[in-house]
């Protein structure tokens, strides 16, 4: 009946990210993370669950070209501007510009015209149900909808690769829950890859087909594991006896990591 977490089969499709061999220690003399293989394929949507401190953002840093590795390499498949979109935990809103504006910018900082920028911007955020905010600053706007304002600028330049770090750990359950369902049909219509960082073990099943465990100190990855359920995911989903019995499973992945 319950179609149980297994471990994930290191071939099979195109690879849109992939680490080998990578440690990231910080001027401070932090090893942050040692040893980091994985592949990340194209159109997964994949979690990173671990402990804080683990290294995650670390890692999602590393993919985004923020921060380079110190030993290792990566490499990512996105060799154009704006084929990585990044959100952060918090919505990075420009306070003084409209939500337009701030979905406007990474299209303007790319040299796109500006009414090609406003046509598409308002496309992104109709996109996350902000029809009709457009005009809105920030401060207007709740928190869930801030965020929503981030996704949309992120996914505005239509990128490959999603990398989302916490992006709904500041939000209350309800709201969650709904950007937790929004981000899943976005993903079904669109099918960016996404790699989403998460320390709840409820998110992580509700929203993968792959859960990457890691582990601290230093920060690695400890399990690599499929969530055998079907990709529509609801609120019948969310109470179902399936669900359960794969949070319990990723739990006992994540007590194992943070024992080992
Ligand atoms: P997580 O996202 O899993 O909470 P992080 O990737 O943020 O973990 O951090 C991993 C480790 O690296 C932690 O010990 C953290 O204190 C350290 N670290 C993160 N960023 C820096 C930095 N810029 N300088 C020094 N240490 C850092």
């Amino acid at each position: 009946m319950t179609a149980p977490l297994t471990e994930v089969p290191s071939t099979s499709g195109r690879a849109v990210a992939v680490l080998e061999g990578v440690a990231k220690r910080f001027p401070s003399g932090t090893l942050a993370v040692r040893g980091v293989n994985l592949s990340i394929r194209q159109g997964e949507f994949v979690s990173l669950l671990g402990p804080s401190g683990c290294g995650k953002s670390t890692v999602l840093r590393m993919i985004a070209g923020l921060i380079a590795p110190s030993e290792g390499r990566i490499s990512v498949d996105a060799p154009q501007t704006g084929e990585v979109g990044f959100v952060f935990q918090e919505p990075t809103l420009m306070p003084w510009s409209t939500a337009i504006a701030n979905v406007m910018l990474p299209l303007r900082l790319a040299g796109i015209p500006k009414a090609e920028a406003r046509e598409r911007a308002a496309e992104a955020l109709a996109s996350v149900g902000l029809s009709g905010f457009e005009r809105s600053f920030p401060r207007a706007l709740s928190g869930g909808m801030k965020m929503r304002v981030s996704i949309a600028r992120a996914l505005v330049t239509r990128p490959r690769l999603l990398l989302m770090d916490e992006p709904f750990a500041a939000l209350d359950e309800i709201t969650r829950h709904r950007l937790n369902n929004d981000l899943l049909a976005l993903w079904d219509r669109q099918r960016f890859t996404t790699i989403f960082v998460t320390h709840s073990v409820f998110e992580s099943v509700y929203l993968s087909e792959r859960i990457v465990v890691m582990a601290a100190r230093p920060g690695r990855v400890f399990d690599d594991l499929r969530v055998n359920a079907p990709r529509h995911r609801d609120e019948a989903f969310r109470t179902s006896a399936e669900y359960a019995a794969l949070c319990r499973e990723a739990s006992e992945a994540l007590n194992g990591a943070m024992a080992a």
